[in-house]
């Protein structure tokens, strides 16, 4: 019987004795282990009477079991539900209250917390622990080990993946089985991999970048990799000797640059460092290929529709650039609000075709149809820049647009002309409420321990750059910007403590 992407995964394994993990536990995982292990974790699921299209909800710390869970639900034609171990009870109530999984697996330690909101649901509870501890695993030893994997067709759902929340509230992004699959090959050729491959796994693994761009790849290309619980500059130049590609969000790279160790040497068994799910600065490119003579190579994406763009494996690597569209994916920039596409380099709307893009959100059918186009392209919310030679840009978030007295203003352009002064570590430009001009610019900036910078220095350089009405009104310094797990800047928790800052 055909399970699509199982399917797929199982005839990229080279062999059952190959290494597919190292944990950090030193605990290594075979791919037969994970055939075995993910077998009879499916076992368990079709005991516990969850079966296809059912929703298994896990928020547990990052295990190589958590993985192995995530391939069983696979196998078992069950749809994995991961969700960041940063929600507390009362967010966690929202999303199983919303999904309606049938089986809801916590951490341990959380089991008195949320036991009582997996009732509420009238969900199965178990408990799985960083070591395997709880009660999943004792009912997983004494499983067989084969598995007869559910039928899965392409269209058929793996995944819900709810988004960051950066904008608003989380919205669980339905994936298919083919949305999984068809990015992991394209970007399997993209990146060149091989089974030679080693990877740094220091991601997490509730969201899309750790699961579905780290694991899947590894595991589509018959690679290993070295999963570490979480990013930590002493484990990674452990590793980093061993290692033949690094994946990272941009905070990793800002961490490890302000590490003496970072050198030539250090990584020069490195094939490729790779970078997304936030803006990498342009300053943080030119650094890391000064220390190592790497170029990193920046790529986005989003939970809806997995990898989108890449800078090329061969070829110029720009800093500032996200690069071309993955094969198979189509990308146009439109008029945010008519839709009538642009020509290239003025700024707009970047929409998503391809068979990487998701089937709609989950419970949200009114809001899936809003945010495509009637020609099937997903309108991302970004606002990007295609260069004539087909090169994106990414300017911002829509919802970030501040619209000052009338006039359009691009945060990143004013973010840049910050960061730029010395002195100046990071910045963040956000609209506030402002009585005159509707909305105000203001700069939120982190300065250097030793700076000797105050809102008239930074006024002044600014002054000589760039037009009026982009000028900040107002600058506020604070010690460090609001981020989530994946480095993301925060601007909705900005936007919100300032909110009546200009009243
Ligand atoms: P929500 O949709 O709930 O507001 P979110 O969009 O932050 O949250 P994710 O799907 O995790 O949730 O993040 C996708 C977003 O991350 C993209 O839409 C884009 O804004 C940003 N992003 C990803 N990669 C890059 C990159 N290389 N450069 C700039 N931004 C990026
Ligand atoms: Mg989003």
């Amino acid at each position: 019987m055909a399970n699509h992407l199982f399917d797929a995964i199982r005839n990229a394994i080279p062999s059952r004795e190959k290494v597919l993990i190292v944990a950090d536990n030193g605990v290594t995982w075979t791919f037969g282990d994970m055939l075995d292990s993910s077998a009879r974790i499916a076992n368990v699921l079709r005991n516990f009477d969850v079966g296809s299209g059912d929703r298994v909800a896990v928020q547990v710390e990052k295990s190589a079991e958590a993985l192995m869970l995530y391939l069983a639900c696979i196998r078992a034609g069950v749809v994995y539900l991961p969700l960041n171990t940063a929600y507390t009870a009362a967010e966690l109530e929202y999303f199983i209250s919303d999904a309606m999984p049938k089986l809801v697996v916590v951490a341990p330690e959380a089991a008195e917390r949320l036991q009582i909101v997996a009732s509420q649901a009238g969900a199965r509870f178990e408990t799985l622990g960083a070591k395997a501890e709880g009660t999943l695993f004792e009912f997983v030893s004494e499983q067989s080990d084969t598995f007869v994997d559910v039928e899965r067709d392409p269209e058929d759902l793996a995944a819900i993946l709810y988004t960051s929340g950066t904008t608003g509230r989380s919205k669980g992004a339905m994936l298919t089985h083919d949305n999984l699959l068809s990015n992991a090959l394209a970007l399997r050729a993209e990146w060149h991999f091989s089974n030679a491959d080693k990877l740094i796994h220091a991601l997490p693994l509730f969201h899309a970048h750790g699961l579905f761009v780290a694991a899947n790849l590894t595991l589509l290309s018959g690679s290993s990799m070295y999963l570490l619980r979480k990013f930590d500059v002493d484990q990674i130049f452990a590793v980093l000797p061993r290692a033949t590609v690094m994946m990272g969000v941009p905070t990793f790279y800002t961490r490890l640059l302000q590490d003496d160790r970072l050198t030539k040497e250090a990584t020069q068994h490195v094939r490729v460092f790779i970078s997304g799910s936030a803006p990498l600065l342009a300053d943080t490119h030119r650094a890391f290929f000064e220390r190592t003579g790497q170029a990193i190579l920046e790529r986005y994406g989003m939970t809806e529709t997995i990898m989108i763009t890449s800078n090329p494996y061969d070829g110029a690597r720009v800093p500032g650039s996200v690069g071309y569209p993955l094969p198979g994916v189509s990308v146009r920039v439109t008029d945010p609000t008519t839709g009538a596409p642009l020509g290239a380099v003025e700024p707009g709307m970047i929409e998503v075709k391809g068979p990487n893009v998701f089937k709609g959100y989950w419970n949200m059918s009114e809001k899936t149809k809003e945010e495509f186009r009637s020609d099937g392209f997903f309108i991302t919310g970004d606002i990007g820049i295609m260069e004539a030679d087909g090169r994106l840009a990414i300017v911002g978030r829509n919802k970030d647009l501040i619209i000052s007295g009338g006039y359009n203003v691009y945060p990143k352009e004013i973010e840049q002309a910050i960061d730029a002064i010395e002195g100046v570590v990071e910045s963040a430009v956000i609209g506030l409420p402002h009585p005159d001009f509707g909305e105000a610019v203001t700069a939120v900036v982190v300065k250097g321990p030793l700076a000797n910078l105050d809102e008239a220095a930074i006024a002044a350089d600014i002054g000589a750059r760039l037009a009026r009405f982009k000028q900040p009104k107002h600058i506020i310094f604070v010690e460090d910007l609001p981020r989530n797990a994946l480095g993301k800047v925060q601007k909705n928790i900005l936007r919100n403590k300032y909110r009546d800052l200009l009243h």
